[in-house]
């Protein structure tokens, strides 16, 4: 869904430094140690669903970043994420999966293009294990990285 303006992740070139609204980083401990301090929303611990929402956006995101020429070294740096990442994927099940997904099918890492799509695949057989209807990987960049605003 197009909102208006695509908020972006800041590329290397923008400046680093980190804006936060709160200007208060401190620690405020809790008048009563038994319970959290009253600002904290009591949030539960994810769900398969939730967890699987903010991987995707973590991974797809990160092939959104990834170097559009990337070294060697990136290449394999990436593959060995992948691997390890699924190795430690918090649903077992899921993880499990993902590891036989990536032995079945090598990570394409020489480009940022072949990465989204590779992701992009890997997802998509996810959503029809779940039976989920798959996603056109030609989108991939406009869901993940250029937004879908016209020019
Ligand atoms: C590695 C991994 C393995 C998982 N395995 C399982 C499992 O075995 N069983 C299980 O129940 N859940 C699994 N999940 C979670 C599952 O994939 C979903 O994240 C979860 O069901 C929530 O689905 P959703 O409909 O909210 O959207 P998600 O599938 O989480 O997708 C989020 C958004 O990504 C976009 N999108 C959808 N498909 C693609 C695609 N192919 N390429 C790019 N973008 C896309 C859409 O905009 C969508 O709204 C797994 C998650 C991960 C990261």
């Amino acid at each position: 869904m197009a909102t208006g303006k695509a908020p972006k992740l800041p590329s290397k070139k923008e400046s680093s430094t980190v804006s936060n609204s709160s200007s208060s980083s401190q620690f405020i401990p809790s008048t009563n140690p038994s319970e959290p301090p009253s600002f904290y929303k009591k949030l539960d611990p994810p769900d398969v669903a939730q967890l699987g929402r903010s991987s995707w956006t973590l991974l797809h995101s990160i092939a959104a970043t990834y170097p559009e020429t990337p070294t060697t070294k990136q290449q394999q740096d990436m593959k060995s994420f992948l691997h390890l990442f699924a190795g430690v994927y918090p649903c077992w099940y899921c993880g499990e999966d993902f590891q036989k997904y990536i032995q079945k099918n090598e990570p394409l890492t020489k480009s940022q293009d072949d990465l989204g799509k590779w992701l992009c695949e890997a997802h998509n057989d996810v959503n029809v294990k779940l039976g989920k209807p798959k996603f056109d990987c030609n989108f991939w960049k406009r869901r993940w990285k250029d937004g879908w605003d016209e020019e």
